[in-house]
């Protein structure tokens, strides 16, 4: 079985499991949607699946946070790192980008990678590789678009940014893989 390193470690801490009709992480309720489904919602309404992405992305890390700190008498040094995650950002500390890269690529949307971070100017860019949303654009149109198409990643970003650098900020993808680019950027300001 081929599963991140992240998930074997919270299985084991039992913070990760799917059983019974549930998909519990980290203390919170996840569902798991086929990427098709986000496309079809991104031509009703894409300002509002933003919106939507961005809560969704502060409340996952946020929870995933707080649950943590709960969780600090296991005593665990790894729950601890996810614990001070909120502290530790913008030190650009490998281990805390690590971390938060690793948390990101859980859900699914393409491998993430902080290129770039400055905790003072509230400042980063990032990468995400083989993106999901991308690669079901590309597929359903069978064209490249004009514009980047990752709404939904783009508001996540911004919503897990927002909590890391403690105030609103909002996410640009300024290239993207349906546009035939090799990876979609993300510029976070
Ligand atoms: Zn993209």
């Amino acid at each position: 079985m081929s599963l991140s390193p992240i998930l074997k470690k919270l299985l084991f801490v039992r913070q990760f499991s799917i059983d019974n009709g549930k998909i519990d992480l980290l203390g919170g309720r996840e569902i798991m949607l086929n990427a098709s489904a986000i496309l079809e919602l991104q031509d009703i309404d894409e300002t509002k699946l933003y919106d939507l992405g961005k809560k969704s992305g502060f409340k996952s890390i946020s929870g995933a946070v707080e649950h943590a700190k709960v969780y600090k008498k296991m005593k665990d040094v790894f729950i601890d790192e996810i614990a001070d995650l909120s502290k530790k950002i913008g030190q650009t500390d490998e281990g805390t980008i690590r971390m938060l890269q690793d948390i990101f690529n859980v859900y699914g949307l393409g491998e993430m990678s902080i290129q770039k971070i400055d905790n003072r100017g509230k400042e980063a860019l990032v990468a995400v590789r083989e993106s999901t949303i991308a690669q079901e654009w590309v597929s359903k149109y069978k064209k490249h678009s004009k514009s980047p198409v990752c709404t939904l990643t783009a508001g996540v970003l911004a919503g897990v940014f927002s909590y890391l650098m403690g105030k609103q900020i909002d996410c640009v993808e300024t290239q993207c893989l349906a546009q035939g680019k090799s990876y979609c950027l993300f510029k976070i300001a």
